[in-house]
């Protein structure tokens, strides 16, 4: 039969990063284009690994915005719930990559096409039939969009799909971070998977202990699955009647964009072809040693997007 489909719903921009790093992106002598927004990367990603996914949001009837198009489309990735807007332009996103290797975000979104994705055009037969309905925070930002993710979330559920949430903090685009605090969490108790990075984790919390305590604080009656990513430490996850931590891969990390969308990316593919595995711990584990090969691969590459792997690439990373 055919495979179970993924809809990852939000945002799709382009990431310009300085050819050099360690400036800041005044000094920065040029500027890469990169494909990007964690919604579009969690798409692709489960199509290298050779699942199937759609893309839900708006771009920009512009240049950039047909780029992007056409980036999902060559990676199979299904785009009948793409809008165009004919007004607004594509997001963009300055990144600046900090000398200890972290990155800064400077948004163009004036309001981005992305922004004004209205729920009236929401194309709800894509949705209805989606396994998994992953989505971030960003789109929860500002109307008409925000409505538009609430509703399709609704839909989703409704249709029976998991509901899955990365709420891929990005601070600077909110006004403040209690606003920013308090939509995150608006949706907390909707979603059965949950993903925090450990930043994001003391963000939401208040603390920066990164310990069952803190992360059971954000546990909700309806989860069952919270995972919290530590970069080149791995991760820890909690489900209903167990927990533990799976550890990393150690690679040469030459840039981390993306490992997150990956790691989603391929726990999503599983757990859509299999949802016993939620409740089978040996399994889980499986699922998320070969998520983190798929962040650790993608870490060693430049890029989000062409650094997602496929699956013969992982199966060799593993075997090797
Ligand atoms: P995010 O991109 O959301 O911050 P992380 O950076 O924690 O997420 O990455 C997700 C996963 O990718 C981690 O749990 C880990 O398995 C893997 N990963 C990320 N960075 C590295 C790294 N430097 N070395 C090895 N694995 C990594």
């Amino acid at each position: 039969g055919e495979k179970p489909l993924i809809v990852s719903f939000g945002e799709m921009l382009i990431d310009f990063v300085p050819t050099e790093s360690g400036v800041s992106l005044a000094e920065a002598p040029g500027f890469l284009k990169a494909p990007g927004g964690a919604p579009a990367n969690v798409a692709i990603a489960v199509t290298r690994l050779g699942g199937r996914s759609a893309f839900v949001g708006k771009l920009g009837d512009d240049e950039f915005g047909h780029m992007l198009a056409g980036i999902l489309k060559k990676n199979g990735v299904d785009d009948s719930g793409i809008n165009f807007d004919t007004g607004a332009r594509t997001a963009l996103a300055f990144v600046t990559l900090k000398s200890d290797g972290d990155r800064e975000f400077m948004f163009y979104r004036n309001p981005s096409a992305d922004m004004l994705l209205r729920p009236d055009e929401l194309n709800l037969d894509l949705i209805r039939s989606a396994k998994v309905f992953h989505y971030g925070s960003i789109s929860l930002i500002v109307e008409p969009c925000r409505s538009a993710h609430l509703k399709a979330m609704e839909v989703a559920k409704e249709a029976g799909a998991l509901l899955s949430y990365d709420p891929n903090l990005r601070e600077p685009l909110w006004p403040s971070k209690e606003e920013a605090k308090t939509q995150i969490m608006s949706i907390w108790d909707k979603a059965e998977i949950i993903k925090v990075s450990d930043v994001e984790l003391e963000f939401l919390t208040g603390s920066n202990k990164i310990d069952d305590e803190t992360a059971l604080s954000l546990w909700h009656p309806n989860l069952k699955l919270l995972l919290v990513t530590l970069g080149e430490k791995g991760c820890l996850y909690y489900a209903k009647n167990f927990r533990g931590s799976v550890d990393p891969f150690h690679v040469n990390a030459v840039d981390t964009t993306g490992a997150g969308d990956s790691f989603v990316g391929a726990l999503l593919n599983k757990i859509a072809e299999d949802q016993s595995i939620l409740d089978n711990e040996e399994r889980l584990r499986k699922v998320l040693r070969f998520a983190n090969a798929c962040g650790a691969i993608t870490t060693t590459k430049k890029g989000a997007i062409p650094a997602l792997p496929s699956e013969s690439e992982v199966l060799s990373f593993l075997e090797g």
